[in-house]
Order: structure tokens, then sequence, then C-alpha cells
């Protein structure tokens, strides 16, 4: 990279899916960003996230122009499949909605959009340690870090705070200015990712005795399995032959007689979050994906809200330069929107599979009698369907 510039229009702050698929969307519209990141590419790419992309996503990295292997690679998925009782129910995504998702990893997102950013020379700075915003309630905002021992100061327009949960940028804004709503889940995902071909050309999610199990894929040769547990589990005290047990424990026998076992290229436990924060917009610091919400990853949708609030405020930044702040002003409650029903679809979808250690008898007939309709019922599949799938930015 050459120097680090001293004034840009939009200050990136993250260089996860979301503030890099926004600067690749900003430089389509001619709008210059600097894009500052805590960790090295390396570690930015060894991180094992998300795998389910919906068409807004798709349609957003083509309007980025850096599909092109996503295209080639990933796979279309026209429906997942619902398991209980030791039976697996197909959700036919293609039939009740004309649409389908694609599967290629948050990695591969990743090192696409990191490729094509070097490529087209867009200043990154990998690294950048402190970094501090300042003066968004006015026009004239800034952005301190330094690098390499040097401090460095970047005046721009604009701070996009794509910076995820634990960043800086929503933890600069005055407390009394923020709504947060949150809800723990009392269990993780243990999840395990291995070379080995998936069990099934679909996911499968599936509701048992023992808890949550998912059988997703990273590729046709490369499996991603999930098996819920307590808070309490340390992933050190999981052996890969522990997880295979484990995992087939909770499908059914055929399918658990079908599934390819191989050493663990990955292995890690994550907690349940459903989190917002209100609004998602500060005088001049905008917010974008995991830095303004989580959802339990059950419902597949954070990388996809992450890609539908970059993808409006690209928009929204575009207009602004062209001579019009009304997308400005409406960039929170339009994002809130989408954001609030995968809240809504996710939170369901997790409490309908998972084992909830505070549920009792009743709980559980309930979410038995709840799988039993929707497999009998063509409204309630296509309404899951519907969610699935995703909405439109809107
Ligand atoms: C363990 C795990 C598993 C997940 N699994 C799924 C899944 O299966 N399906 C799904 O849809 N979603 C999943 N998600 C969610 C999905 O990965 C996120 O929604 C997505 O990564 C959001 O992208 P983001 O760019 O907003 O945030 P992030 O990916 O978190 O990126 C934020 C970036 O900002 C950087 N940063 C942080 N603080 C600073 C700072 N002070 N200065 C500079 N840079 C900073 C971070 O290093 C990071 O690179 C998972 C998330 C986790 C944590």
């Amino acid at each position: 990279m050459g120097g680090i510039p001293k004034r840009t229009q939009v200050v990136i702050v993250g260089a996860g899916p979301s503030g890099l698929l926004l600067g690749a969307l900003l430089h389509r519209h001619g709008i210059d960003t600097v894009l500052l990141e805590q960790r090295s590419p390396d570690y930015v790419l060894g991180r094992i996230r998300a795998g389910v992309l919906e068409q807004v996503a798709v349609d957003l990295l083509d309007e980025a122009g850096v599909s092109r292997r996503l295209h080639a690679e990933g796979l279309p998925h026209g429906g997942f499949d619902l398991c209980f009782d030791g039976q697996r129910h197909r959700i036919d995504l293609h039939r009740l909605t004309g649409k389908r998702v694609t599967v290629y990893g948050q990695t591969e997102v990743t090192r696409d959009l990191m490729a094509a950013r070097a490529e087209a020379g867009l200043p990154t700075v990998y690294e950048a340690e402190q970094v501090s915003i300042h003066d968004f309630d006015t026009d004239r905002p800034r952005v301190c870090f330094s690098h390499q021992g040097q401090a460095h100061e970047i005046a721009c327009d604009f701070i996009a705070g794509c910076d995820g949960f634990h960043g800086v940028c929503r933890a600069s804004v005055p407390t009394a200015a923020l709504h947060i709503f949150e809800k723990v889940y009392p269990f993780g995902w243990l999840g395990l990712l291995a070379d080995v071909p998936p069990v099934s050309h679909e996911l499968i999610y599936a509701n048992h005795e023992r808890g949550f199990a998912l059988c997703s894929m990273r590729s046709a040769t490369r499996s991603r399995y999930y098996v819920q547990v307590g808070l309490e589990q340390q992933v050190e005290n999981w052996s890969d032959d522990d997880f295979w047990a484990e995992l087939k424990r909770r499908l059914p026998p055929e399918t658990a007689a079908q599934v390819t076992t191989g050493p663990s290229i990955e292995k890690s436990i994550a907690p349940l979050r459903s989190f917002v924060a209100e609004p998602m917009r500060f005088g001049r610091l905008m917010l974008a994906g995991d830095a303004a919400h989580i959802v339990p990853p059950t419902g597949a949708k954070g990388l996809n809200l992450a890609a539908g609030d970059v993808g409006l405020l690209s928009r929204v930044l575009a207009e602004f330069y062209r001579g019009s702040a009304a997308g400005i002003d409406s960039y929170s409650e339009r994002c809130l929107k989408r954001v609030w029903k995968a809240e809504r679809f996710s939170w369901w979808f997790t409490s309908l599979m998972h084992r909830f250690p505070d549920h009792g008898a009743f709980g559980q007939r309930m979410q038995h009698a709840e799988l039993e309709y929707i497999v009998s019922s063509e409204a309630a599949q296509t309404a899951i369907a519907e969610n699935y799938v995703g909405l439109p930015l809107g």
C-alpha cells in the first residue's frame, strides 16, 4: 500500500464482510474510502463463520463485481430438510418462493473482496491499532489510529462502523443515545469443519432430545457440522471422535450411517445471541452489520443482514454525493425494518429447534406440535421458506 491518506470521503472501520463489501460498492460509485482493520489479513481469513447467501447478498456481490468465483463454485440450494422423530422433511424453497440460496463460505466471500480491493489499489490498513473516532456529530469527522508505531489521523465526510459486535464504533456512541435489545441463549453451537463430502446435498436442521444439530457444508468436499452444547462446555474437551459420535446420535440412523467422518480443520464453540442497537446512524457515523445487530445463526441471516445494510448504505451515500441527504436520514429506519424481521425469524427458528433447560415437558410438546403442524401445512412451509430466502433490500 502507498502512504496513508490524510483525507478521504468515507473511513470504513473493520474489514469483515460488511466493511469490504461497502468499500467495493462505494468504489463502483466513485466514492473514495480508507479501510482500517485491527487484525492481519490472515487472521481475518482464518475466521470460519457463515456459509449461506441469500439472493440479495449474491446480487450485491454481482454489483460490486466480485462474484465470478461465487458463480463458478457456489452451490445453489433449492431446499433444506427439517428433521425430528427420526424423519427428514424437505422444505422446498424453490417451489414455495421461486428462489434459491447459495452455499459459499464467508471466508471465500472475504477472500474475493480482499483480492478485488488489493487489485484496485484501494487504501487498506491492516493491523491498525487504537482506532478512535471523533466529531461524528459534526460534518468534519476524524479517525485516529496508530500503525507500525506511527500515529495517524484521517479527516473524512462519513465514518462507517463495520467493526463487528466488539468494535469501537458503537462503543463510542454516548450510552444515552443508544437503545439496546438483547437476548442471550442458554447454549452454544460446537462447530466442526472437515474436508469430507457432506452427508446430504442440502442442509439438515435436526431437533433431537439430546439437542439441536445442523449438517451444513462449504463445498462438495468440505463439510461444516454443528451440535448444540451447554455454555459450560470447552472445545478442548471435545475430541473429533466425540463430536462425530454426538452428531450421529442426533440424526436418523440411515442419515447417521452416511456421515463421512474425518479429522477436523477447525473446531470452535459459538455462543448464541439476539441483539439490536438502535438507531444505526449518529450524525456522520453509520453502523452496519454485526456492529449494530446479531442474530443466532440458526436462520443463516448474520452475513446476509450485513450485506443488506451496506447495500443500502452505499446507495444513500451515493445519493448524498449526488446532492440529496434524504437517503442518509432514512438509513437507520430502513435497515431496522429488515433487521427486526430477520431477528424475529432467527429467534423463532432457534426456539423451535433447540432444547432449552427451562422448557420442561410442556415446552417440548409445544415444539413437537409446531413441527408436526409445519410439515403438514403448505402455508407454514411457505412462511418459513419466504423468511429463509430473505427479504428485498427495501
Ligand atoms: C463464530 C461465529 C459463527 C457464525 N456463523 C454464522 C453462520 O453460520 N451463518 C450466518 O449467517 N452468520 C454467522 N455468523 C455471523 C456472521 O459471520 C456475521 O454476521 C458477519 O461476520 C458480520 O460481518 P461484519 O463485517 O459486520 O462483522 P465481522 O465479521 O465481525 O467483522 C468486523 C471486523 O472489524 C474488525 N474490528 C473490530 N474492532 C475493530 C477496531 N477497533 N478497529 C479496527 N477493526 C476492528 C474485526 O477484526 C473484524 O475483521 C457467525 C458469527 C460468528 C462470530
